[in-house]
């Protein structure tokens, strides 16, 4: 802890906490009443340890299987087919997630690159494990005996089965041989589509004139500046497209530059689209399902590709006033900055004229926010409030081994039982060769043990907060405020868990559900009260933040929330169309159809282009992109539990249910039962609209 406390004038570091006053042993005593294990994990510290534990993993796993697939008949029970089919996956979980960490986060490159050897071969063996036929046959056995089983149990049995039927298992031998060797093809052709988005790299060049408007920071970056007047936009680098369509004034470089960043990828994805819808559907239907919506969609909480499609549209259509008010906001700037009463926006305008309506109208000075967001003191803050609301008390321990020199450790514990609960580890800050986004990693499950023990989670954080500099210390923005309030969530979900099985423990929810509750512990970031609660100017912790500059920033991201939210529509209602409408006979429709659905839902795409072929999330998340949003609807409905509570975002019996009803629960028993648990009443959409501004559905 006293490493993170990098500057004295850091004031949100109570000196207190800068020595951990217990020891991991302390609450793995304290565990014992509880019948609760506290086992940290053991890292690997060499190559060679990271190899020997993956091979380890494979011959310990290969043999439960072995047991399993050994059973005779009449053996078969719950235990030894499905229970221990549920322990060999925490087995291989385990070993996953931590080499997955040292992957993503070891300091030492010869580890980091042992790991993604050792997860790249554990995730190529673990391909072939649904679909061995002795353990099936087990299984199998045990179903026929048609068990009466209750609760947890039922569900983990259904499920279980349910994961052999889509595998084909369930299926005459010469049918599952068919979906096998498709499901083979599939997964090269996606490999080869995504390896051509990953090459798809294109490099325009301009004059400074041309790219009047564009920051500094896009001009003076490494690489940008080619010549005496030349500059370098490379439009497959994100960052790189943004700042061009956001700042530069002239249309014809905004339109040149979408246009061939529609086109990436063009000439080689697009027989590929063909290919991988064909092969999606002939499976889906070969093991039953009318197409691979439905397919993909029966494990989430939408269950069938027409919901998630009626819940896009209904969205699309809620949002279709304000959209048209959004984009006349746009037009009033584009007529009086062109002089032409008549200004049509298009796609290459709308990220332009939103920037300008923030800089206009909205005034927004985000980066005067983070005087009052020093890591710490925010750190601190958001402890506080999810302590007070989940009953919960967090103590900084010493690490018995450390990745990296500022890395802390946390042990969480019920306040009012002093149950300890489990671990939390926070890796700050980015460094070389660190994963460069934010996530929340398991490290090790929660789940039962057959002596009646309960294995207690522990997770990361792994975050690129904006580090320490001179004598100032990390000082965050409001975005990164929202981030942390969001990684954290992840971290309570796999906390307070306690399902029995690991397949429903912590996060391992339907994943159009996973976000929705830490989707909603963002709103907290936006409330006064909450902010005053600990945000303060670091160089004077006196000074809370001006109301107004919240407002604006509020109303700044409101005044193009149709917007933004008909593109990610537009997106969500493209994959959920192509994968409910594409058979395999019909495959030259899918271009044309995907920039049907794009145009209609957001602006219209430029002539000749082609933007699936470099839409990544079309492999990996195909047919779930709708997840977002369908997420983002429950957690603004969540929140107006707290919001009509008498504590607000503060309230205790709120934050009990919560913990009780979502986090405790994973995936134990049906989400959809939770939320309702949670809410007291049935789900609404009815929050959500009025939130994005969008028209009531009836
Ligand atoms: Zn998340």
């Amino acid at each position: 802890m006293a490493t993170s406390c990098s500057t004295t004038t850091d004031t949100g570091c109570a000196p207190a906490k800068t020595t951990p006053k217990k020891s991991a042993a302390d609450f793995q005593q304290a565990g014992k009443p509880f019948k609760n294990i506290l086992r940290l994990p053991e890292f690997e510290t060499t190559p060679e340890a990271i190899t020997a534990t993956a091979n380890l993993t494979m011959t310990k796993a290969n043999a439960g299987l072995d047991g399993i697939g050994k059973l005779g008949a009449g053996e078969a029970n719950f235990a030894n087919t499905i229970g221990a089919l549920d322990n060999n996956g925490v087995l291989i979980a385990e070993t996953m997630n931590r080499l997955s960490l040292i992957k993503e986060t070891s300091t030492n490159a010869a580890l980091r690159d042992a790991a993604t050897e050792a997860v790249k071969h554990l995730e190529e063996w673990s391909v072939g494990l649904d679909y061995r036929e002795d353990v099936y046959r087990a299984v199998k056995a045990f179903a026929d005996t048609q068990p009466k089983l209750t609760g947890e149990e039922a569900k983990l049995f259904e499920e279980t089965m349910r994961d052999y039927r889509r595998a084909g298992l369930a299926l005459p031998k010469t049918q599952r041989d068919e979906v096998e060797k498709l499901r083979k093809e599939l997964s090269a052709v996606a490999t080869d589509f995504e390896s051509n988005i990953t090459k798809a790299q294109q490099t325009l060049t301009f004059t400074k004139a041309e790219l009047e408007g564009a920051p500094e920071s896009l001009l003076t970056a490494p690489g940008v500046k080619t010549g005496a007047d030349e500059y370098s936009i490379k439009i497959n680098v994100t960052w790189q497209y943004i700042a061009v369509m956001e700042h530069v004034k002239s249309e014809a470089v905004r339109k040149r530059v979408v246009t061939e960043q529609h086109s990436l990828a063009k000439a080689e994805n697009a027989p590929l689209i063909e290919k991988l819808l064909a092969l999606r559907y002939q499976i889906a239907t070969k093991l039953g399902y009318k197409n691979w919506a439905d397919y993909q969609l029966e494990v989430k909480m939408a269950r069938h590709g027409k919901t998630a499609i009626e819940f896009e549209q209904k969205l699309r259509d809620g949002l279709q006033p304000k959209m048209e008010a959004e984009l006349a906001e746009f037009r009033k700037l584009k007529a009086a900055e062109t002089g032409d009463p008549n200004a049509a926006i298009t796609i290459w305008d709308w990220r332009y004229y939103a920037e300008q309506l923030r800089k206009t109208k909205y005034n927004v000075d985000s980066e005067q926010l983070r005087n009052f967001f020093p890591m710490q003191r925010t750190l601190d803050g958001m402890f506080t409030i999810y302590q007070r609301i989940f009953g919960l008390k967090f103590e900084p321990i010493e690490p018995p081994y450390k990745w990296v020199d500022d890395l802390q450790l946390w042990a969480v514990t019920d306040a009012k039982t002093s149950e300890p609960l489990g671990f939390f580890y926070l890796d700050l800050f980015p460094r070389e060769g660190k994963y460069h986004h934010f996530a929340m990693f398991p490290i090790i499950d929660g789940k039962r043990n057959a002596d009646g023990t309960y294995q207690r989670p522990v997770v990361s954080l792994v975050c690129n907060f904006t580090p320490p500099s001179g004598d100032k210390p990390s000082l965050l923005d409001h975005d990164s405020v929202a981030t942390l309030f969001h990684e954290f969530g992840h971290a309570m979900h796999a906390l307070l868990t306690h399902a029995n099985y690991v397949r429903f423990s912590g996060t391992s929810v339907p994943r159009d559900f996973v976000e929705a509750p830490s989707q909603m512990l963002e709103n907290w970031v936006w409330d006064k009260k909450v902010l005053d609660s600990f945000a303060a100017d670091y160089r004077d912790p006196t000074k809370k933040i001006p109301p107004e500059i919240l407002d604006q920033l509020k109303a700044s991201k409101y005044a193009t929330y149709a917007c933004f939210y008909r593109r990610q529509l537009s997106f969500g209602l493209m994959d959920l169309m192509l994968h409910d409408q594409i058979t395999d006979t019909n495959t030259a429709e899918a271009l044309p159809l995907s920039t049907k659905t794009l145009s209609d839902t957001f602006l219209p795409l430029p002539e000749g282009t082609a933007f699936l072929c470099y839409f990544g999330h079309f492999t990996g998340y195909d047919a779930g992109y709708y997840g977002y949003a369908w997420a983002d609807a429950i957690a603004a409905d969540m929140a107006t539990e707290f919001e009509h509570s008498p504590d607000g975002y503060f309230d205790i019996a709120t934050g009990k249910r919560m913990r009780d009803e979502i986090y405790s629960q994973g995936d134990s028993r049906d989400v959809s039962v939770s939320i309702e648990k949670f809410l007291g009443r049935p789900r609404s959409i009815e929050p959500f609209l009025k939130k994005i501004g969008a028209a009531p559905q009836p």
